[in-house]
């Protein structure tokens, strides 16, 4: 894909939780991408240019404009901005596509996609794609989150899991609060009934990066996607993270 800088416009901002928003972006030209892709944010603040990477959240179907989904990093440059002022109508750039781990390296027909906190956002961009495909036999959505009001984008995969009787869809809440009606504990206490034989899984969440074991079994993809899960809600947040698993039969491949 041809890496292009575009000129937008903020035109929407859209409260996902308390501490994460989705930003709509009007571009002046077409942008071209694949879900799993992500762009440089650049916009300026105090007469300087400061510049961050979000995957993007929105349907790669649409081109004209894309949507980003920030969680807001408390003592951070850019993200803070979005809580702090009025971004709306606010100039940016963005630069993109970027990043390996789109959905074309998923060559299968019975697809997971796990998402954590904000990493929710680039599931939403796969799930979308993978719905639209008539080759797709199956797509089980996970999203780990701290409390009910973490769950991001609830709604827009209720609509997409009752259209289309392939699509599951669980949203897991690690904090019990007593109303929850949602699965309490860590996505990892709820795949013992995944099958993930011939399987291609994405997970997707900001954490720190880790290195995969490679092995051809199922066990082995089911132990490796068990302790990424781990790794995900044991390590302190650091960068944002992606892992791509192709398991095919007889081969694992990993991307980030
Ligand atoms: C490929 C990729 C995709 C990404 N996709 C997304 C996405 O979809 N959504 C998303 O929200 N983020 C995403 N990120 C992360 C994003 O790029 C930013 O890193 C994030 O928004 C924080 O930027 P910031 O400017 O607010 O914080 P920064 O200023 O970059 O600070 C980074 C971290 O350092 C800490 N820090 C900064 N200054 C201080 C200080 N003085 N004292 C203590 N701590 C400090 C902050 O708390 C923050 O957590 C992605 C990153 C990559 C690499």
């Amino acid at each position: 894909m041809n890496i292009q800088t575009i000129h937008g416009v903020i035109d929407k901002i859209t409260d996902l939780s308390p501490t994460a928003k989705e930003i709509t972006i009007e571009l002046d030209s077409p942008l071209t991408f694949l879900a799993g892709a992500f762009v440089n944010l650049f916009l300026e603040d105090g007469g300087e240019k400061i510049r961050r990477a979000f995957s993007i959240s929105s349907d790669a179907g649409t081109k004209d404009s894309l949507t980003l989904s920030i969680r807001e990093s408390l003592q951070g440059r850019m993200s803070p901005l979005f809580w702090k002022q009025d971004m709306l109508g606010k100039s940016v750039k963005v630069m993109g596509p970027l990043g390996k781990n789109t959905a074309d390296k998923m060559r299968g027909t019975k697809i997971f996609l796990f998402g954590f906190g904000i990493g929710v956002g680039v599931v939403k961009s796969l799930a979308a794609h993978f719905a639209n495909r008539p080759d797709i036999e199956s797509i089980t959505i996970s999203t780990g989150s701290h409390n009910n009001e973490d769950v991001m984008y609830q709604e827009y995969f209720k609509i997409l899991s009752e259209k289309d009787a392939r699509i599951q869809v669980r949203h897991v809440v690690s904090q019990n609060d007593g109303t929850t009606h949602f699965p309490v504990g860590y996505i990892q206490n709820y795949i013992d009934d995944m099958d993930f034989n011939n399987s291609n899984v994405y997970v997707c969440g900001q954490e720190i990066a880790c290195t995969l074991s490679k092995g051809p079994s199922p066990q082995r993809v089911q132990r490796t996607v068990v302790s990424l899960l781990r790794l995900f809600i044991e390590t302190p947040l650091k960068n944002f993270f992606f892992v791509l698993l192709n398991y095919c039969a007889s081969k694992v491949s990993s991307i980030f």
